[in-house]
């Protein structure tokens, strides 16, 4: 292949569409603290989500927001029956650092439930044997925008009083029977990362059920400053400046054309993958709409007679760029060496050692998807 394909492929608005929407910053100098374009996007946004702009809050990352709702919601304040403060979250180990880190860095305890071999969202049925009198929320994930059983770990999540929070950085225009996925839980964290679907640069943002957290969240993004003279409490700072909010603009026009485009990639992938034995694809889900974010292969190295490292390494020197994501699982990070049993979370030890995300973006071409195939099939062929 001549030029190296990369897993992903930023988007980007064209430059003459992007200099009109920041030009008037050159008169007014607002160049950040929630300006004229964080107000829009956020309305925007809402719009697209079908949400009131009431229950989203922006952010300079998804990181920050995850955080920040985690704090807003009071994880860890509460005590139990026996005084002791309620602190371990149930989550899962086959994500991106930030779920995991976002936990302990708020001093809690990530719990980790292992995932469902079909989708690798949390498995809501091995909820409930984690649950203590310690436990305060489960944060799982939509794992490459596939939707968690929302239903099911709601049902747990009520039984025990407790809270949930989706990290749906994957599942940005994600629908459910026409509804968002922004609508599930207490709250839903969104990145913006010029990686995902849908991007400001760095950027993210948080929807919430409560719309009474909206102006806590607001403050805690600016140091906890409530008014001119007031800080009322020790806030961060996680503000989404006025070019991430320009940009964020700009992409959520061209957002559903690029998402049918990736849609092509999926299906043209799909054909040519489908039916090889020892490689599982993601099943689509029924009633959603996805996103097409991601596009994983698991290689079943006892039928295909090929790893997962040598597809790995075939495509990486035929100039593709694959990932290994998520390898290895969170819990097994060397900062939390010694912590953690991944044994005891069986099928996501499996399944990221199996994994591989193939590229896929708005524009790539279906003839370089074809390429991609051929290497992995000459892999397992041989
Ligand atoms: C990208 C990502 C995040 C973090 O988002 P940032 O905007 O990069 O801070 C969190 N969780 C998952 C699963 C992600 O993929």
């Amino acid at each position: 292949m001549d030029k190296r394909i990369l897993v992903t492929h930023s988007s980007m608005p064209t430059l003459d569409e992007y200099v009109e929407e920041i030009k008037e910053m050159w008169e007014t100098h607002w160049l950040t603290n929630m300006g004229v374009k964080h107000m829009q996007l956020e309305k925007n946004l809402a719009e697209y989500l079908g949400i009131s702009k009431d229950n989203i809050a922006l952010f300079v990352n998804g990181h920050l927001a995850l955080e920040c709702i985690i704090e807003a919601l009071g994880l860890g304040k509460e005590k139990n029956q026996r005084g002791e403060y309620k602190d371990e979250v149930i989550t899962t180990p086959f994500t991106f650092a930030s779920t995991t880190h976002a936990i302990v860095r708020k001093n809690l305890k990530p719990i980790f439930c292992d995932i469902r071999p079909d989708n690798f969202t949390i498995d809501p049925a091995k909820l409930e044997a984690l649950i203590t009198d310690k436990t305060c929320a489960i944060i799982p994930v939509h794992v490459y925008g596939n939707l968690c059983d929302t239903e099911n770990i709601q049902k747990v999540a009520d039984q025990y009083g407790l809270k949930v929070i989706y990290d749906a950085a994957h599942a940005f225009a994600v629908e459910k029977d026409g509804k968002s996925s922004a609508f599930f839980g207490d709250a839903s964290m969104y990145s913006f990362h010029a990686t995902k679907v849908f991007h400001t640069i760095e950027g993210g943002a948080v929807c919430f059920k409560d719309a009474a957290l909206k102006p806590r969240l607001n403050e805690w993004k600016n140091f906890g400053i409530t008014g001119p003279e007031t800080t009322e409490f020790v806030g961060g700072n996680a503000k989404m400046n006025e070019f991430a909010a320009a940009m964020g603009i700009c992409n959520l026009r061209h957002l559903d054309d690029e998402i049918e485009k990736r849609r092509k990639v999926d299906q043209k992938y799909r054909e040519r993958l489908t039916e090889v034995s020892g490689i599982q694809l993601d099943m689509p889900q029924n009633g959603v709409k996805h996103n097409y974010a991601y596009f994983p292969i698991i290689v079943d190295e006892t039928v295909t007679g090929c790893s997962r490292d040598d597809i790995f390494d075939a495509l990486d020197e035929s100039g593709v760029g694959a990932r290994k994501y998520f390898y290895p699982l969170t819990s097994m990070y060397h900062c939390y060496e010694g912590m953690f049993d991944s044994s005891k979370t069986p099928i996501a030890l499996t399944i990221s050692k199996r994994v591989l995300t193939l590229p896929i973006y708005a524009d790539l071409s279906l003839e370089d998807v074809d390429r991609i195939c051929d290497v992995v099939l000459s892999c397992v062929r041989n």
